[in-house]
């Protein structure tokens, strides 16, 4: 095999896909996964849905790119669906999540200096957090592994335990602009935060006029069986990022806010060349199509209810390999005892795909339009994997 051409930054398996049908992806030589990861939460309508696809080439016939020196129709119409749809006023297009997290902090900071408090610039965020990794996202993230060897930390992002009121309340000051969290923090693991925390990071802000901004890259778009997240704790933010699961597969972004952050956010203030094109609408507005249809939501609340409970009975029956289940609707991590890693990859040789998280978990995140046949495909493999794993426990303990 000759070296590869790109860089090292990622840990990659050596499976090379060919297609995708629904939640199934296909290797060149045939092989069947079942895909429990979504290319990370992000094919919410799984692989080549038939209604993404033929939006998608009817748009490459019309019109790809005209910069956003023009009006762009397509971009207008997704915004206001996603306005009409949530707490928010007015969006901003970009290309990723991080990209999304930037245009938060930025919109945050642009509104208390706008106020005449340029010195209003902190954002606080919880221990586990990801937000991304640009520069200001891996600060706000906080993640020492993620920070090494990039130069000085970017200031104004001051972290503290999640769900511990106090310690927030200790490093809010006269400096701190806004409050940012996922209301699910999936690289750190699915960790829930609890809807009674969320009330009061809203309270909070409204006491001491601060934003709340919620990430919800990872839990929205239909992932929890809501919309979004955020809205099982009746609470709402003034600024949302969003991404993966909006595109369904093709890159895009937002940031969401209510009229009084975006209002800072002057000709100048902010930009990106790519962002909202009309490729990514067109899909964009393709999957809000799907996920916004009558009782889609729904299906996706009872379809992660079942889910959840099948795979607590795999984990009541492996007690060596797994200690318990977690999160919301269809996404849904695993506690594992044994490394989350290792799990992960005997489940990729069952034809099982899934993604590791910190706190040892493993995320199941299936394409939200996963049937019941094919969950329960996904538990009896899953069930495999931890078999296979306990068999070779033995094998290691009667070695010894
Ligand atoms: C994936 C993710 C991001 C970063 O998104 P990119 O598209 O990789 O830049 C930020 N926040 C959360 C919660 C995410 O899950």
């Amino acid at each position: 095999m000759t070296a590869s051409s790109l860089f090292g930054n990622y840990a990659r398996s050596n499976l090379e896909f060919d297609h995708g049908e629904g939640v199934w992806l296909v290797t060149s030589d045939g092989r069947r996964f079942l895909d429990c990861g979504s290319g990370i939460a992000v094919n919410a309508l799984g692989h080549c849905h038939p209604h993404l696809v033929s939006a998608l080439k009817a748009q490459t016939e019309r019109l790809w790119h005209v910069s956003n020196l023009h009006t762009i129709p397509e971009q207008e119409g997704l915004g206001r669906r996603l306005t009409e749809a949530t707490f928010a006023d007015k969006v901003l297009f970009t290309n990723s999540g991080a990209e999304a997290m930037e245009a938060a902090i930025k919109a945050a900071r642009r509104y208390h200096y706008d106020r005449g408090e340029a010195d209003r610039f902190h954002i606080v965020t919880f221990e586990g957090a990801f937000h991304g990794r640009t520069i200001a996202t891996i600060a706000a993230g906080g993640q020492e592994k993620y920070l090494e060897g990039f130069g000085p930390k970017a200031p104004g992002f001051d972290q503290v335990p999640a769900d511990d009121l106090d310690a927030l309340r200790a490093v809010i000051g006269p400096q701190t602009a806004a409050i940012a969290i996922e209301p699910i923090q999936g690289e750190g693991g699915v960790r829930e935060i609890p809807t009674e925390f969320l009330r009061q990071l809203r309270r909070l802000c409204d006491e001491q006029g601060l934003l709340l901004i919620f990430d919800e890259i990872q839990s929205g778009v239909g992932r929890t069986g809501k919309l979004f997240a955020h809205e099982w704790s009746g609470i709402s933010p003034d600024i949302m990022a969003i991404a993966k699961g909006i595109g369904g597969g093709f890159p895009v972004g937002a940031c969401l806010a209510t009229d009084a952050v975006a209002a800072g956010m002057v000709p100048g203030t902010h930009g990106t060349t790519f962002g909202g094109n009309p490729l990514a609408m067109a899909v964009g507005n393709a999957v809000l199509d799907v996920v916004l249809a009558e009782g889609f939501l729904e299906e996706v609340q009872s379809k992660g209810r079942s889910l959840k409970q099948k795979l607590a009975a795999v984990v009541d029956s492996h007690p060596n390999i797994f200690s318990g289940v977690r999160g919301h609707g269809l996404m849904l991590g695993i506690k594992c005892v044994v490394p989350a890693g290792d799990v992960v990859g005997v489940a990729r040789e069952a034809g099982l795909l899934a993604v590791p998280a910190g706190d040892n978990v493993v995320r199941i995140l299936p394409p939200l339009v996963i049937s019941d046949d094919e969950m329960d495909e996904a538990v009896a493999r899953l069930d495999a994997t931890a078999t296979a794993m306990e068999q070779k426990l033995e094998l290691e303990g009667a070695a010894e």
